[in-house]
């Protein structure tokens, strides 16, 4: 028997503005230069959100498009 090292890769991470729901109960957030409203609603709740900041590892060159 072996062991065998995880390699984890180093992805940096850096101090993203999002925005996050004020609700407790939801974890709905989304990174803010996503959206394109002053005070966006929460996709999954429908509650106001908060600006706030989260580390996230930084995006690769094909951001998700829908
Ligand atoms: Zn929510």
């Amino acid at each position: 028997m072996y062991t065998r090292k995880k390699i984890q890769e180093e992805v940096p991470e850096v101090n993203t503005k999002i925005w996050s729901c004020e609700s407790d109960d939801c974890n709905g957030w989304m990174r803010a230069n996503f959206t394109f409203d002053e005070a966006p609603t929460c996709l999954i709740c429908g509650s106001s959100m908060q600006s706030g900041e989260k580390m996230l590892p930084t995006l690769a060159n094909s951001a998700v498009r829908s």
